[in-house]
């Protein structure tokens, strides 16, 4: 099987194993693990910001971020295809009380007339007040899309001209900062918050990371314990986040290449030819056919897909499919969905 699902699939390296087995440990919740503790400081550093808290999982990371930012009872406003809006459970209205409006792209990257439009802090004793904007980058479900920095720059003006704070859903901010050359320390300057996830493209089996101001992780670090998430020795979990930051990062451009070569692959038969990745997600248009029966149809010929919408399929790169992979499940995809 040619598992093209997700990016999650990947198993630890050998490298990677190694690494973990011989990372030194202590408790996390008393703060004494010296792997995770290593880990938070080299992340904050790199994104230029004060502090980190390691988390089992991003949708914990984006929870923490979006609950310091926006009280109960308030809204954060995001893309309708966005993580926190589709795939976190309900998460930020059951766990955190929070609202959600939303504003609709075709590939998540919004016009800020959109964001603007929504904005409203301080919305007085009838309408809801906007307590924080969230962006996603690189846009997952909108197919691995790059925001433009001019364009985060505008939406953090937006947002601190009107006293709102910014989450940062940066699951692949990995794979926007090798597909464009960005620092990391530019996207962080933008946000209050950051989230970052290691079990992605950078092919760590568990870990994520919430980024932000010293006050405020401090208070993330209560609510993380408070939801039943504070662990004790996940120093070896760390110590593999720690391996994919040396060893993972460059080589995603790999990843990126051969989601152009699955792409080209698809478009070479299908009517609806999916737009050109620009990271490692092809969300790739099912014309009349539902989304279930071509990810269905493909599975029996060996290549695993997911469903994204009625009739949008994708396919995510990662380190363990190579582009040879890649040109074969697109030629399978660009096939099938060529018959009628
Ligand atoms: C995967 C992902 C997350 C976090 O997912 P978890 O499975 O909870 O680690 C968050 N945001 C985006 C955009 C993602 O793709």
């Amino acid at each position: 099987m040619i598992d093209l699902r997700s990016d999650t699939v990947t198993r630890p390296t050998p490298g990677m194993v190694e690494a973990m087995a011989a990372a030194a440990l202590g408790d996390d919740v008393y703060a004494e693990d010296p792997t995770v503790n290593a880990l938070e400081q080299r992340v904050a550093a790199q994104f230029g910001l004060e502090a980190g808290l390691f988390c089992v999982s991003g949708s914990l990371s984006n929870q923490l971020g979006v609950w310091s930012l926006v009280e109960p009872g308030q809204e954060v406003l995001c893309d309708a295809g966005a993580h926190i809006a589709r795939a976190e459970m309900g998460a930020h209205a059951a766990n955190a009380g929070v609202t959600m409006r939303t504003w609709v792209t075709d590939d998540g990257v919004a016009e800020l007339a959109q964001i603007e439009q929504l904005l409203s802090p301080d919305a007085g004793p009838y309408l809801v007040s906007t307590g924080a904007v969230e962006l996603e980058n690189t846009h997952n479900f909108g197919g691995g899309t790059i925001q433009p920095l001019e364009h985060l720059r505008a939406v953090s003006r937006l947002c601190r001209d009107a006293g709102v704070g910014l989450h940062l859903d940066g699951a692949r901010i990995w794979n926007a900062a090798v597909a464009t050359g960005v620092d990391f320390a530019e996207y962080g300057a933008l946000f209050d918050t950051v989230s970052v996830c290691f079990s992605k493209g950078l092919g760590a089996p568990v870990g994520s990371m919430l980024l932000g101001s010293a006050e405020t992780i401090a208070r993330c670090r209560v609510q993380r314990k408070r939801l039943g998430a504070g662990w004790r020795q996940a120093g070896g979990l760390a110590a593999a986040a720690s391996y994919a930051l040396d060893h993972h990062i460059d080589r995603l451009s790999d990843d990126h290449a051969a989601a152009g070569v699955f792409a080209e692959a698809v478009a070479r038969y299908a009517p609806e030819a999916p737009a050109a990745p620009q990271t490692n997600i092809v969300v790739v248009p099912t014309g009349g056919r539902p989304a279930t029966e071509v990810v269905a149809r493909a599975a029996e010929q060996g290549v695993a897909l997911s469903v994204v919408g009625g009739r949008r399929v994708r396919a995510v790169t990662h380190l363990d499919v190579n582009r040879g992979d890649c040109e074969r499940a697109g030629e399978i995809v660009g096939r099938l969905l060529a018959e009628d």
